[in-house]
């Protein structure tokens, strides 16, 4: 039997890498929903190709236009996404949304008691509490498809609980790796889109080069691992061979390595716990040479400690902390803020809204609305 899988973000740099592990399973992995947030045309595509009956589009207008021209079911809206995956008898959902509009597909995903494979780490970022609480409460599993949190469930899986005492996470640091503050003034839009190992879509880029990816991803691995944010260590590593790694109560270090490839912790998520072929070459140790590693430089690049402190902070800062980052890199993309604003408008975001404990996915809702206000107003006045 194949496994059932709805795919939701399939527009996007994840998906459309998720449809070639799809495309090279053999018939195992058998897509029935896909979403995108408004490219109709690429997701109707998609759909003809794999013979998917039903879509669902976030942008009502881009709906409408696809109910034109699809003779399957068009969904749309928050509802549509949901019904998605309620309504598709899937096995697993692929969560590849980018930003916290991907909270409400690992909801249903979950709340359904569908197993899920999570790239969408804005998802644990928000609302890492009451999403493990609710996975825990259906039995569904989330498997992570980050690269560092993919080597991290995989070296984890062999090992008891009580072994593990600290977890290290690799960064290459991104584009501007070892600039000081004034060297980062005057970075452009393409300098900063320009990642030197991983090719992603914009946002997750930006992420990289602020280093509020690898922040982020500190605050994933804590709610997906359930570890403390004081055994959770970042290392630059400029070449991303090394994935991650774990240090464990006898001395031992495990690491994960391979090309950076995202196919590779795409297709252990899809057909976990097998593994299948992936066509990448073998890690050749002697023409790499060379690995180097380095601490990251917390002081320049801001995001990556004001990550942390919202993790510590808990409640609802990680929320504010998303939005105001998702506000302050659409600003920078569109050139209304510059490079070290972002850290900025972030910074003064956290301080202008205090965290409140969060209840309720609701509750989760109106902070990350309260923070987007906030954030705007001040990208607003500090404008280039
Ligand atoms: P992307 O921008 O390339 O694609 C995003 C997808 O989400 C598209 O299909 C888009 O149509 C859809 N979308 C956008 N807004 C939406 C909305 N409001 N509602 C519903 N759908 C919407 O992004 P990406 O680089 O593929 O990243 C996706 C997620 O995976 C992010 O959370 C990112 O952090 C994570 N991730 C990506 C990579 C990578 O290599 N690209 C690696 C690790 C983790
Ligand atoms: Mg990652």
């Amino acid at each position: 039997m194949p496994r059932r899988v709805v795919i939701l973000g399939s527009t996007g740099s994840i998906g459309v890498q998720a449809l070639d592990v799809v495309d090279r399973s053999d018939g195992e992995l058998r897509v029935v929903g896909l979403s995108a947030g408004g490219s109709w045309e690429r997701l109707l595509e998609q759909a003809e190709r794999l013979g998917v009956r039903r879509v669902a589009l976030a942008d009502a207008g881009a709906a409408a236009r696809a109910r034109e021209a699809f003779d399957g079911e068009v969904l749309s809206g928050p509802d549509g996404l949901v019904s998605l995956i309620a309504e598709s008898d899937c096995d697993l959902v692929l969560n590849a949304i980018v930003g916290s509009a991907g909270l409400m597909g690992t909801v249903a995903a979950l709340g359904e008691g569908i197993d899920l494979a999570l790239a969408n780490k804005e998802s644990l970022v928000v609302g890492g509490d009451l999403v493990t609480q609710l996975a825990q409460a259906t039995g569904a599993s989330i498997i992570p498809v980050d690269s560092e949190h993919s080597a991290l469930h995989q070296l984890l899986a062999a090992e008891r609980p009580g072994a593990l005492q600290r977890m290290i996470l690799t960064a290459s640091g991104g584009p501007f790796r070892g600039r000081d503050a004034s060297r980062l003034r005057e970075v452009t839009v393409e300098q900063a889109l320009a990642h030197p190992t991983w090719s992603m879509g914009g946002k997750i880029t930006i992420d990289s080069a602020t280093l509020m990816n690898k922040g982020l991803e500190v605050i994933e691995a804590h709610h997906l691992f359930g570890v403390p944010y004081s055994e959770i260590d970042v290392v630059v590593h400029p070449q991303s061979i090394v994935h991650s790694l774990i240090q464990l109560c006898d001395g031992a270090t495990l690491a994960h390595l391979g090309y950076p490839d995202m196919r590779v912790p795409i297709s252990y998520a899809l057909h976990h716990p097998d593994r299948v072929d992936v066509p990448v070459a073998p890690l050749d140790l002697v023409s790499l040479g060379s690995l180097t590693f380095e601490a990251p430089d917390e002081g320049t690049f801001a995001c990556l400690r004001l990550a942390r402190e919202a993790g510590l902070a808990g409640g609802t800062a990680p929320c504010t902390l998303n939005a105001a980052n998702e506000v302050a890199v659409h600003a920078f993309l569109n050139g209304r803020l510059t490079f070290l604003q972002i850290a900025e408008v972030i910074e003064r975001t956290l301080e202008r809204l205090e965290p409140a404990s969060v209840h309720s996915f609701d509750s989760l809702a109106d902070a990350d609305a309260r923070a987007r206000r906030v954030a705007a107003e001040l990208a607003g006045s500090l404008r280039v």
